[in-house]
């Protein structure tokens, strides 16, 4: 039998960690065939929360689960891990400035970036989903020199997923009939969900639409928007949604994209459709033998173009910021 694969999740006493630890020990996040064994990571006072969690993924008798371990500690968290699951971060909060969110995450995400590089698998792979996604994913990846950078990446499947759920109710077609949507940019109010190359049934869905005010004023705000409206109607932010989101982009980037499809991640750069090498920005990607490859020679509109640059210049924007804290 296959020996297990180490799973770190962090922030695992969290919400988003609670919905996602029980769904990667019943095999969703790798198949039905792997084993996995789990090291969550907390900091010292959310440990006893995760500590009960661990109980409660013991009472699952998950036949995939290995084992649970739970640290304080990132070194010991990540030693060994083949799959990293990057959930807890600082979430802002109220009256802090953008340079103290980032500095506060810069605590955060550079010893975890030291660990993944010190003690981490040789195939490691990375997930951030703690925001802001994509610059955390950056500052840990500056401090991961030995890891090659593309291994590093960060969520916008559940921003795909949504937008993939949105014109599909609009087409009145099943979801599994859209393809080749595409989230570009940062995982904030201004990513752009484009539809132009995407597909309802074999048929251009941006024709099949045909609605530009559509697009422009109801579709895009409202996926940029939809963490608000659940946190409206749900009094909590989206973490069932998320945690499933993070599942499909691992699952994906391991078990490969569908045929005729791709998906989005955020990953590094590496220049494409003129977005600056190194940004860790969202693309259109396909999966295959365990690597993702960025979707090269799509056209790209003007209605695409101002957005997409618009997002991508924001991604820029906080790049710079931390470089000047001295978190990269
Ligand atoms: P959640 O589990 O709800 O969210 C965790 C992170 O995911 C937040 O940064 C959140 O961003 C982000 N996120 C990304 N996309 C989404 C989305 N679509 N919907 C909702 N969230 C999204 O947070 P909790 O506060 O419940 O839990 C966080 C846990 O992390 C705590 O247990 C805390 O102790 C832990 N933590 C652990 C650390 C570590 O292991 N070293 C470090 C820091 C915290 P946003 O805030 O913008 O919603």
């Amino acid at each position: 039998t296959q020996a297990p694969v180490n799973v770190t999740v962090t922030g695992a006493a969290g919400q988003i960690g609670y919905a996602l630890l029980f769904r990667i020990a019943s095999g969703q996040l790798l198949g039905p065939d792997t084993p996995v064994k789990l090291r969550l990571l907390e900091i010292p006072q959310a440990v006893k929360a995760a500590e009960g969690t661990a109980l409660e993924l013991e009472d699952g008798a998950f036949p995939l689960l290995a084992g649970t371990d739970i640290f304080d500690d990132a070194k010991q968290a990540f030693a060994g891990t083949n799959i990293a699951l990057l959930v807890g971060a600082r979430p802002r909060t109220k009256g802090m400035e953008r340079a103290d969110l980032l500095e506060a995450n810069g605590g955060i995400f550079k010893p975890q970036g030291e660990a993944i590089n010190a003690g981490a698998a040789d195939d490691v792979r990375v997930l951030v989903v703690g925001n802001p996604a994509n610059t955390n994913a950056l500052i840990a990846q500056s401090h991961a020199p030995d890891v090659p950078a593309e291994r590093f990446t960060a969520m916008t499947r559940l921003d795909h997923n949504r937008a993939v759920a949105q014109l599909a109710k609009k087409l009145n077609a099943p979801v599994s009939e859209i393809r080749k949507l595409t989230i570009w940019g940062n995982h904030s109010a201004s990513q752009y969900p484009d539809i132009f190359h995407a597909e309802v049934a074999g048929k251009n869905a941006a024709e099949a639409v045909n609605d530009e005010k559509w697009l422009a004023e109801e579709f895009i705000p409202r996926v940029a928007k939809r963490g608000a409206e659940i946190i409206e109607a749900r009094g909590a932010s989206s973490a069932a949604s998320a945690a499933n989101a993070a599942i499909d982009h691992i699952y994906n980037w391991v078990n490969g994209t569908r045929e005729g499809d791709w998906t989005s991640m955020a990953v590094p750069s590496d220049g494409s459709y003129g977005v600056p090498e190194g940004l860790i920005s969202s693309f259109p990607v396909v999966c295959k033998d365990g690597k993702y490859e960025i979707v090269q020679g799509l056209e790209i509109n003007e209605f695409s173009r101002t957005r997409i640059d618009a997002s991508v210049a924001e991604l820029a924007e906080e790049r710079e910021a931390v470089k000047k804290l001295g978190l990269i």
